[in-house]
């Protein structure tokens, strides 16, 4: 391995908590040439949420290199002339095909070999595709999928080509209500496609989706619950021209996109380092069982300290959170200094059309509902806590100000007695003002 190619540290994934990972570095005290990003992506880390929003837009639509990291969290955005600036390399449109964590060598598809001494792993994931189930006409040219930005680039290419008909979007989880919605900004007649009783349901009540579901009806698309697509009519050039669902509706189509999950990419490292609940197992910094490889982002299944409980979570703000963590203990470590262990808040968020929700904590226990969900309110806002053991422990706010978006967070961490809060509630007043 040339010189050039062996580094100090070394992440693999150019996304988000590489991003994060890299302005942590500098932060702690970065020389020259140790550190490098190898990321099969050609661009820099970027706010990856960004490309189901407003990368989808008709107009305003944003591009790079508006949202590289880290201005998600309203920080500096790093340029990539600030990686080379800080002599920090950047490996772009470069897989890693193999991983050998024993001889600490990683090798490209084209047979490059790198060396390190610390690997941090944050490979994100890659989203569920219908071939993996064998969906008959699943390879159809005209399905799109949303991970990367080349993929974003391939649906924008698309959206300007066809210009007007119809979209059916299979999977309502928040790809599909943000693709979904982006889409009908782009004017065409959307239908939505899902097999749960309602949208998002490993959030939503059934309250909480209603609002959401009935503010889509308003908006002009169409749901259709309970159900899968199970084929795809395809034309002579490979175009799906309908969908076929499972309970026989059959759905005209011009552009389908499927937003059904994500999977995390572990497989380079299977049986190289322990993993739990389907990702690679950490401890509270993100080190694995192998002391020189961390793993962050949405591969990492790490403890969730305020439940005692192991858990792996695909959202954005652990990937930046889980990444500076990691470098703050590689760099502690180092130093033989201690820090404290990670201490995450689950935090997820969403926004579609004038719409935007807000949730913290853990959705366990009793939901109860508050304020005005009537999809046809001028000003909807409105939110639900759950109550386990007569505490608060989640709180979902739809329409907050960052201020009570704050509140909401301090009371998922603190978790209060629910009875003050509830009879507040009752009364209609905000308990969190
Ligand atoms: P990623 O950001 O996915 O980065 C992984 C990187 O690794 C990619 O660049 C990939 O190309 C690269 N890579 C993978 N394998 C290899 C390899 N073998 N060799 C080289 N490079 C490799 N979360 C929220 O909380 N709120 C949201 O609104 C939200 N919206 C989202 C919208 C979309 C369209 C998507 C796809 C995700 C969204 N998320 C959202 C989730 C969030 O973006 C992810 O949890 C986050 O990006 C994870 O960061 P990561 O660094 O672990 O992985």
């Amino acid at each position: 391995i040339s010189t050039e190619n062996r580094f100090k540290y070394l992440i693999i994934g150019g996304g988000v908590a590489a991003g994060y990972a890299a302005r942590e570095f500098v932060k702690q005290g970065l020389k020259p040439g140790e550190l490098a990003i190898i990321s099969k992506e050609a661009v820099a880390p970027y706010e990856r949420p960004a490309l189901s929003k407003a990368y989808l837009f008709p107009e305003g639509a944003a591009r790079l290199p508006g949202f590289y990291v880290c201005v998600g969290s309203g920080g500096e955005r790093l340029l990539p002339e600030w990686y080379m600036e800080k002599g920090i390399e950047l490996i772009l449109s470069t897989e890693i095909i193999k991983a050998d964590l024993d001889s600490k060598i990683l090798t490209s598809a084209t047979g490059m070999k790198f060396s390190f001494e610390t690997l941090i792993i944050a490979t994100g994931s890659r989203a569920v595709r219908l071939t993996d189930f064998g969906v008959h006409g699943a390879d159809g040219k005209n399905i799109f999928y949303l991970r990367e930005i080349s993929d974003a680039d391939k649906l924008v290419e698309e959206i300007r080509a066809k210009k007007t008909g119809k979209v059916v979007v299979i999977g309502g989880g928040y790809i599909g209500l943000e693709v979904g919605a982006a889409m009908r900004i782009n004017k065409f007649d959307v239908t939505m496609v899902y097999p749960e009783e309602w949208c998002m349901p490993r959030l939503f009540t059934r309250e909480i989706a209603s609002f959401y579901e009935g503010y889509y009806a308003n908006k002009g698309i169409k749901i259709i619950k309970g159900t899968v697509a199970v084929a795809f009519d395809c034309d002579a050039y490979g175009e799906v021209k309908a969908v076929k669902l499972k309970d026989g509706t059959v759905l005209e189509a011009d552009i389908v996109v499927v937003g059904v999950g994500a999977k995390p990419l572990i497989e380079l490292f299977k049986g190289q380092v322990d993993e739990a609940k389907g990702g690679i197992k950490t401890d509270g910094f993100f080190a694995t069982d192998d002391p020189d490889v961390y793993a962050v982002g949405d591969v990492a299944t790490f403890p969730v300290k305020l439940y005692s409980d192991m858990r792996r979570i695909e959202h954005v703000y652990h990937a930046r959170k889980s990444a500076e963590q990691a470098v703050k203990a590689i760099k502690a470590s180092e130093e033989e200094r201690s820090i404290p262990e990670y201490d995450y808040l689950p935090y997820v968020y969403s926004r579609a059309f004038n719409l935007s929700w807000t949730f913290y904590g853990d959705n366990v226990g009793d939901p109860v509902l508050f304020g005005d969900n009537n999809p046809a309110s001028a000003k909807p806002k409105f939110g639900t806590v759950w109550i386990k053991n007569g505490k608060i422990v989640g709180v979902f706010l739809e329409g907050g100000t960052a201020e009570e978006n704050k509140a909401i967070a301090q009371i998922a961490r603190v978790q209060p007695p629910a009875e003050k809060y509830l009879s507040r509630l009752r009364k209609g007043s905000y308990f969190f003002a």
